[in-house]
């Protein structure tokens, strides 16, 4: 009998497609290789096995690839909610939860198809290279662009395609390998003292012998590496032991993941105060309910997660904690993993993709429980028994997937996850968002789902970190600013300094300037894909655009009038560290931005040095209020907080006043500070409300001011949004279409429709851009007015003269 299988393609689209197969013991949750399209090779996934023929021709699957499933039924389920959630395609959402690894990647590669190329007709000098390589080997489309020093191989390679000279082939390429390890033993232990006869007049083969006996202890082989290392010799040395059959080498595979074999050494007892939060959360995950644990900076909000992870671990059940960013999957990481040796997986995008599938598949595969630490992607992990999920620092906006599809909010994706598989949820945070601030204070016991639960030491312990307002105004009229600077901030430094503490310097601008302008006609230097001014990078010597990674040289000269007035405006954190180590110069001053906490490893290193006192002030953008542990700050500076306070966004205000208190949180640490740490804001506009509230902690009068004022605005969590932004090549076309969109949306019952509205940066990478914001009531049913978004898109779709446009659905976030 046939059988017949339904697949998910890691393609845009909506639907699953029907194969046949003949491999009877294929499950739902396996990866097949399938052939789709005219050309191409795909890793599909297995979502059903039957027997009902479809009246219409359908293909064998080419290949199956696993045996065992590799995710199961309710994490497809997950995926579904996801795709239907958030709008994007189940395909989409499986190539965004697999770890690249596991899909098998399509390559197309060239090989000879006529041997007699050379009598056959005229070729160019490259296509003559090409066909003398082919007559060795095949080579991928990649291969050939590099070997012929080409960008556009494909236009070589058709040309010889049509003259039948060579022919294209696609194949799959497994990009998962297992790793293998070479192992050394002895042919016959019984041998051994011939074999020391055998070795007797060449000492450097008897070292080796020797040192293989002294490295094995009870072990029948040991790691070839090793070895050579121990013996100090070389790998010419050990193959002439093989070669007289005195050692064999064996390759096994290895696994990627390592556990730190050492013993647990961070051990501890909950203070009193922790005790009482954590038994309160346990009391709440009892009553089947989710905790909101507002924990302020430094009060071991960690300490808490570890304890309430060993209580899942004993009763063997997965804990998966989620972080923002990737420094801080690490740091947390390499917290837990001395208290969780054997037991702690990290998981994010340094890891190597073999490494995630490794990871992935021993989730999937063992009974015994792990703690994984991880970002965003963590979430579809396949974890059968998963006991506990951790969001830390729920606040931050990081959370949220831009782009590509699907753009999930993996906090509230971990939220659904949590109640499917019947875990319980933690959201920790010393600065909640609104949102769940005011889910968690609902008075309706009904629809209140999270327990609050908070946890402040700073009373008993130390006190938390003043705030204190410069007034930039006054500094400036009365002449007491050096640089950036103003003096009241500065003599707050020297006494922190001389204190033997830290300075962290906060400013959201990277680069040098932010523009740079001529002074004679104005111009500034723009990106020519972005609607965006350049940035200043003093130590690249370049311009350099944010958004699409366009950079040039600096000119000397204004590319306009030629004029050599160029003058640098907006500060960035580039040219506070050259002002500091000018005023500073017998101390060690370094930066931490995006770009130095992304590159590998160089992110920690910073933070590990800084945190041994190598460095005494560090200047950053925002990636440094981000939840990292530093020891010894005794002030933080907040070169321009005015900053933070002008951004469109509805919840500029709400993410203003988290920054200020989270990097508030970073400084007083350790006892070291004594309870002095302090936070210096500069601004034009002391008196502004969000900076008393701030300088105050007082978050019940922010949210309550807030979430008032969107309901008189009807923002979230009043109303619900979804953003729609279209993007085209041209300008009028992507205008056009959204004015076609907002005109169709409005004939939808239920909803305000606002926009189209170009957004501050207009045009990204060539795209431009378009807006348009859908905001629903309450009783609105939201997955019919999704449907019905839908069918507005396709037939939008059917229209000529938009074809160029895409679009993309943001919802609940802006
Ligand atoms: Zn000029
Ligand atoms: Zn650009």
């Amino acid at each position: 009998m046939s059988r017949y299988v339904e697949v998910i393609l890691p393609l845009a689209l909506d639907r699953t497609y029907t194969y046949a197969i003949e491999d009877e013991q294929l499950q739902v949750g396996c990866r097949v290789e399938v052939s789709f399209g005219r050309h191409k090779r795909y890793t599909a996934l297995v979502t059903k096995v039957h027997d009902e023929k479809p009246d219409y021709d359908i293909k064998s699957i080419e290949n199956s690839i696993d045996t065992e499933p590799i995710v199961d039924v309710v994490h497809m389920q997950f995926w579904l909610w996801i795709a239907q959630y958030y709008m994007s395609t189940i395909g989409e959402v499986m190539k965004a939860a697999l770890p690249s690894a596991l899909l098998l990647e399509n390559q197309t590669i060239m090989r000879l198809k006529n041997p007699d190329w050379r009598t056959q007709s005229q070729l160019d000098e490259k296509s003559y290279l090409l066909c003398e390589a082919l007559e060795k080997t095949e080579l991928s489309l990649g291969d050939i662009a590099q070997f012929l020093e080409v960008k556009n191989p494909i236009k070589i390679a058709s040309k010889l395609i049509e003259q039948n000279l060579i022919e294209r082939k696609d194949i799959v390429v497994d990009k998962y390998k297992v790793k293998f390890e070479e192992f050394v033993g002895l042919t016959d232990e019984k041998e051994l003292t011939s074999y020391l006869e055998m070795v007797h007049r060449a000492p450097a083969q008897r070292s080796l012998l020797m040192s293989f006996f002294q490295l094995r202890r009870d072990a029948d082989q040991i790691p070839v590496k090793s070895l050579l290392k121990v013996a100090g010799t070389s790998r010419t040395i050990l193959k002439q032991l093989v070669k007289k059959n005195i050692f064999y080498i064996e390759e096994i595979e290895k696994s990627r993941i390592l556990f730190d074999d050492r013993a647990a050494e961070f051990l501890f007892e909950l203070t009193q105060d922790q005790r009482l939060a954590y038994d309160k959360i346990l009391l709440a995950f009892a009553q089947k309910r989710n905790a909101l644990f507002q924990a302020v900076s430094g009060s071991g909000k960690s300490v808490v997660y570890m304890q309430l992870a060993e209580h899942f671990l004993q009763r063997k059940k997965h804990v998966l904690i989620l972080t923002p960013e990737l420094s801080l999957s690490a740091e947390l990481f390499s917290r837990f993993v001395k208290r969780f040796p054997n037991q702690c997986l990290l998981y994010n995008s340094k890891r190597s993709s073999s490494e995630l599938v490794e990871i992935w598949k021993t989730i999937n595969a063992s009974d015994e429980a792990f703690i994984v630490i991880g970002t965003r992607s963590s979430v579809f992990l396949p974890f059968k028994n998963l006991g506990l999920v951790v969001v830390d620092e729920e606040h931050e906006q990081s959370y949220k997937q831009q782009d590509p599809s699907p753009r999930y909010h993996a906090r509230d994706a971990a939220l659904y996850l949590s109640k499917m598989l019947n875990a319980s949820a933690l959201l920790g945070t010393a600065t909640p968002s609104f949102d769940v601030f005011w889910k968690a204070n609902r008075k309706d016991e009904t629809q209140n789902k999270f327990a609050k639960v908070s946890l402040d030491v700073s009373y008993s312990r130390r006190p938390r970190t003043g705030i204190y307002l410069v007034d930039l105004k006054s500094a400036y009229k009365k002449k007491q600013m050096q640089g950036v600077f103003s003096r009241e901030l500065l003599s707050k430094v020297d006494e922190v300094l001389a204190n033997g503490n830290q300075v962290l310097f906060f400013q959201n601008r990277k680069g040098y300037a932010s523009f740079m302008q001529c002074n004679s006609c104005g111009h500034s230097p723009e990106c020519p894909n972005c609607d965006v001014k350049l940035t200043f990078y003093q130590h690249r010597q370049a311009l350099m655009c944010h958004y699409c990674g366009f950079e040039e040289g600096i000119k000397r000269s204004c590319s306009v009038c030629k004029s050599d007035q160029i003058d640098y405006k907006g500060i960035g954190v580039e040219q506070i560290q050259m002002q500091l180590k000018e005023l500073y110069p017998d101390h060690t001053i370094e930066r931490f931005d995006r770009s130095s906490s992304s590159r590998k490893d160089s992110g920690m290193k910073i933070i590990e040095a800084f945190n041994s006192n190598e460095i005494h002030m560090l200047v950053g953008t925002q990636v440094l209020s981000r939840g990292i542990d530093f020891l010894n700050v005794g002030l933080v500076a907040v070169i321009n907080v005015d900053q933070l306070l002008f951004n469109q966004d509805y919840r500029a205000h709400e993410w203003a006043f988290q920054r200020l208190i989270q990097l508030a949180g970073r400084a007083g640490r350790s006892d070291s500070v004594e309870g002095n740490a302090m936070l210096y804001a500069q601004s034009f506009d002391t008196h502004h409300p969000v900076l008393q509230w701030a300088v105050d902690y007082n978050l019940n009068a922010i949210t309550s001011s807030e979430l008032n004022e969107r309901i008189q605005f009807q923002y979230p969590p009043h109303v619900k949004i979804i953003r729609i932004q279209t993007k085209s090549k041209n300008f009028e076309t992507n205008l056009r279409a959204a004015q076609y969109l907002v005109a169709a949306y409005k004939r939808i019952p239920g909803i305000n429709v606002l926009g189209p509205q170009a957004p501050a940066v207009s045009r990204i990478r060539n795209w431009y851009l378009q807006n348009i914001i859908i905001k629903i009531h309450k009783e609105r049913n939201l997955l019919d007015l999704r449907k019905q978004l839908k069918r507005m898109e396709n037939s939008f779709n059917a229209i000529g003269t938009f074809q160029g446009v895409r679009l993309a659905y943001h919802i609940d976030h802006i």
